[in-house]
Parts: C-alpha cells; sequence; structure tokens
C-alpha cells in the first residue's frame, strides 16, 4: 500500500478520507486538523500556557507531543489514581510511562496523587461513597485539573479526547436525551467563572485509529492497556456501535459529530455554566453550596474516622 500523496510506504490506511498516508504525511495531517480545531473554536493562542491532562495513554501523550512540536507553551498534570497495588499496576505504569515522556521532552509535569493528597484513590472513594470508580475518578479528576490549572496560572486545560470519544458521548446524552449534558458537549468550553479555567480539546477530529497511528510513528511509548475499570462501561458499547456504522459507511463518526457542532448554538454553551457560585468549603466554582469534590472527601473522612 502506498502513500496516496507522496507514494511513500503507507502506514495507515484511512477510509474516511478514501486515502492511505506514510509516516510524513500522517504526521502533517494530525497537526492540520489540530491547527483547524484550535482556530475553529478559538482554544488557544500560542503566548497562552497551556495544561495538558495525561494519563499515560496514547491520545493525551499524542496530544502533548504535537503541541510541543507545534510550539505551544505546555505542561503536563498526571493525577495518580491508585487503581491497582504494587510496582506493576494499572496507575504505576500509567505513572511511569507519562514520567518518562516528560522527561524525554525536557517538559514540567506536574503530578497529583489521590490517595496522598486526598486519603482515598479511585476504587477505595467508590467504595466508600458505593459509587461507580468512573463517576468518583471523574469528580476527582474535573476538580484537580480545575484546581491545578487556576493555581498555577494556566490559561487553558488541554485533553486527549478524539472523535470516537466525543461521538460516543453524543450518542450516549442523545439516546437517554440528556438535554442539559448536549447543551455543553464542546471542544472548547468557556472560563464563566473567575476560577473556572478554559477546558479544551484538541483532538476531537481526530480518530482513534489515526491517533495510535501517529503515536506509533512518532515512537511514544504509552500505556497499551486501558483503565480496568472501563471493562463493561456503556461508551465502549457505543464505541462498538459506532465502529460498525462506520466499517459500512466510512465518516459517519465524522459527520456525526462535526454535524452537531455545526448545529450547535454558541449562546447555550456560555449561558450554561452562568449559575456557577463558589463551594462554601474550598471555594471552587460550583452550582451547589458545597461541590461534588468537597462533598466526596467528607465521606472519606468520615470512613476513615469511623474504622
Ligand atoms: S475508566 Fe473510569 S476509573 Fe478508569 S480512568 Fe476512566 S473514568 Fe477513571
Ligand atoms: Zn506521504
Ligand atoms: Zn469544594
Amino acid at each position: 500500500m502506498r502513500c496516496r500523496r507522496c507514494g511513500q510506504k503507507a502506514v495507515l490506511k484511512m477510509p474516511r478520507h478514501n486515502t492511505a498516508v506514510c509516516g510524513g504525511c500522517l504526521d502533517r495531517f494530525v497537526q492540520k486538523q489540530i491547527k483547524i480545531a484550535v482556530k475553529d473554536h478559538r482554544m488557544f493562542s500560542p503566548t497562552d500556557r497551556i495544561l495538558v491532562a495525561v494519563s499515560g495513554g496514547k491520545d493525551s501523550l499524542a496530544l502533548w507531543d504535537a503541541l510541543i512540536r507545534m510550539g505551544y507553551r505546555t505542561s503536563g498534570l498526571h493525577i495518580h489514581q491508585g487503581i491497582g497495588q504494587g510496582i506493576g499496576d494499572y496507575s504505576s505504569v500509567s505513572y511511569r510511562k507519562t514520567r518518562a515522556f516528560a522527561d524525554s521532552r525536557g517538559a514540567e509535569l506536574i503530578v497529583h496523587s489521590l490517595e496522598e493528597n486526598d486519603g482515598a484513590g479511585v476504587l477505595e472513594l467508590a467504595d466508600i461513597t458505593k459509587r461507580s470508580p468512573c463517576s468518583a475518578c471523574g469528580v476527582m479528576k474535573r476538580y484537580h485539573f480545575n484546581r491545578i490549572a487556576h493555581e498555577y496560572g494556566f490559561d487553558v486545560v488541554a485533553t486527549g479526547h478524539n472523535l470516537d470519544d466525543e461521538a460516543a458521548r453524543l450518542m450516549g446524552n442523545l439516546l437517554h436525551w440528556q438535554e442539559a449534558y448536549l447543551m455543553k458537549q464542546s471542544p472548547a468550553l468557556p472560563k464563566t467563572h473567575e476560577r473556572l479555567v478554559k477546558k479544551v480539546k484538541p483532538l476531537y477530529r481526530l480518530t482513534e485509529r489515526e491517533i495510535s497511528a501517529y503515536a506509533v510513528t512518532r515512537g511514544i511509548d504509552y500505556m497499551i492497556e486501558e483503565c480496568p475499570m472501563s471493562a463493561g462501561s456503556k461508551q465502549l458499547v457505543y464505541k462498538e456501535a459506532l465502529n460498525r456504522l462506520e466499517a459500512d459507511a466510512p465518516g459517519t463518526k465524522m459527520y456525526f459529530y462535526l454535524g452537531f457542532l455545526d448545529r450547535q448554538r454558541p449562546e447555550l454553551l456560555a449561558g450554561e455554566d452562568a449559575k456557577l457560585g463558589d463551594c462554601e468549603r474550598c471555594g471552587q466554582p460550583t452550582s451547589l453550596p458545597v461541590c461534588s469534590y468537597c462533598r466526596l472527601v467528607e465521606r472519606i473522612n468520615v470512613a476513615h474516622e469511623t474504622l
């Protein structure tokens, strides 16, 4: 198989664009899609300080790699979730891969350990609160991404969500008519509170396959295993369904998600967070008197006191 652009050996077939590309052309394609995303959604400028949320997986490391190469001012933030125990567990390996990547690029990496700083890792937290690990994990990650970005003076938080993630999320939101979530599903969420940092998803135009191929051709040593907690999640079911549709009609995911964005009304996005106030305990933005994070931490403290 040859690259349709330059004739060299192709590394990836891209049915949705009816083409195949070599490593060099894939690299240019990935950077171009990121540039379009950044421009279309006014994500950040070359002078902005970007905090990249890095799990150690292919998407977040590929995003960080591309942004560094494109000349942006970035630092990484890794949340150590405390999933598994010992040196070979999921969280420790994810951390080591992230650390090795940052060191190899001479990039700053901020690490926040849930066990050390919040008193419990994701699994213990799920146990204490009787919630799913992903729900507890989501609250912790969202809170610390924002808090740390604000405290360190970053202009924006960038995450590695790709087209497959966003299309699957859209499918879930539509199937359950989650109107509030639909309004807020966007590649860029604005700053609507003094302590709320803007959030962006520069990879939303790229599929999982394209990002994996980019990571491999760039020689990025990423965490191949998925988080063990993701097994059986609805998100994976939606991804599988979309992959079947995509195999039958290449480009389906792209038309589905990008078509949704074209029809979305920007004023709804900006309006949704307008009612945010300050958490009575920690001062971070929240729509309730006490934020979800502080309520979780309270549960940890109560559980530890009653032991
Ligand atoms: S799968 Fe669940 S527990 Fe694992 S990182 Fe994702 S949200 Fe967190
Ligand atoms: Zn080529
Ligand atoms: Zn709080």
